[in-house]
């Protein structure tokens, strides 16, 4: 079997030196990719400035991934959308579509599943399947445009799966993503979500993105956090800290940090005291999100000791958000339609 390579995962450096290996000249390579990235036509033969003869050539030796929406959930509420999408190899994905006051915002996936087994998360439960190619995420935000006819305007890698476990495919997206040719968007429009992989952070850090890094804390304390987050027993939250100060210094940006306010596990006032001590001083914000209730689990988020919580933090100096819960009507957190589907 000859295995095509996935032409939408190449960035245009990659596209002049595979159409030199093919025996064309390499501004055909331009021209590919302005028909891939800007035009967003997704068939050879459509490509009306390339000759039959290299068209053949592209279909003998390329192919261009496709994912197509199995499911699309719009919520009541507000104008979030929930795509479940199919992988050409059959498995399944999901994006989230909101809508804030800044504009669209995409929540995509990097992966399918996920090794990390955060204890409170729908994506983790059935474990891991595989990396998502670039493709795979530029597709999901070019499919989720085309759909909805709306453009979006920041992107969210908060979705299925550990960017960071993904790395190099997911630094190639960003760099496809944010290219002149093409969706063109700046990077400081993206966030991206780690359960904390620390030498990854320092390898992400080198690049100078722009992005804005979300670490997902959770828990004050080793004990507490290696409970919920495994992850925690391989890098202990002093290395995380260690790794998050470098990448500020490095990028100038500052970090947020995930907190998912969860009764009685980890939304006492001595939590609350814990992460004032831990984060005082640090170049940094705190989303604080009620826990999403997923069937598996029994966890809950209380009302009044999240915001006892928050005024705490607030009352300590460091800076802190609720998070506002969108597509509600519509179990709009990852990884529980993708689960529904699979059982
Ligand atoms: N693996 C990455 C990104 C995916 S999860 C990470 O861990 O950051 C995106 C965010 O949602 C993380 O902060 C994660 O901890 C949080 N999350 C997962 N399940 C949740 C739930 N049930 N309730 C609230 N937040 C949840």
């Amino acid at each position: 079997m000859i295995l095509k390579k996935d032409i939408l995962s190449c960035s245009l450096s990659e596209l002049y030196s595979e159409m030199e290996s093919i025996g064309e000249k390499n501004f055909r390579g331009k021209q590919i990719y302005e028909w891939l990235h800007t035009k967003r036509v997704h068939e050879f033969v459509n490509m009306s400035n390339i000759s039959s003869s290299l068209r053949t050539k592209l279909n003998d030796n390329y192919c261009i991934n496709s994912i197509k929406i199995v499911r699309k959930l719009e919520s009541s509420i507000d104008n979030t959308v929930k795509y479940l999408y199919e992988l050409s190899d059959g498995n399944h994905i999901e994006s989230v579509l909101m809508d804030y006051k800044h504009g669209n915002s995409l929540c995509i996936s990097t992966q399918v599943g996920c090794k990390m087994g955060c204890s409170f998360c729908a994506s983790t439960i059935a474990g891991f399947k595989r990396h998502l190619f670039p493709s795979e995420m530029l597709l999901q935000v070019y499919e989720a445009e085309r759909d909805s006819g709306r453009h979006i305007d920041s992107l969210v890698l908060m979705g299925i799966g550990e960017p960071l476990d993904n790395f190099d495919n997911v630094v190639k997206f960003l760099q496809i993503l944010s290219f002149e040719t093409g969706k063109n968007l700046s990077l400081r429009h993206v966030s991206l979500s780690t359960c904390g992989l620390v030498d990854k952070i320092y390898d992400l850090a080198e690049y100078r993105f722009g992005l804005t890094l979300s670490v997902s804390l959770h828990a004050v304390s080793d004990a507490k956090r290696s409970k919920i987050m495994p992850v925690n027993k391989k890098y202990t939250i002093g290395e995380l800290l260690k790794a998050c100060r470098y990448y500020i210094k490095k990028t100038g940006r500052r970090i947020s940090f995930e907190y998912a306010v969860i009764h009685g596990v980890n939304d006492s006032a001595d939590d609350a005291d814990a992460l004032v001590k831990l984060l005082k001083g640090m170049n940094c914000h705190v989303n604080l999100i009620p826990v999403n209730q997923i069937k598996e689990r029994d966890y809950r988020s209380d009302k009044n000791s999240l915001y006892s919580f928050l005024g705490a933090l607030e009352k300590g100096g460091l800076n802190a958000t609720v998070r506002r819960t969108l597509g509600a009507d519509i179990d709009a957190a990852c990884g529980q339609l993708r689960r529904e589907y699979e059982i």
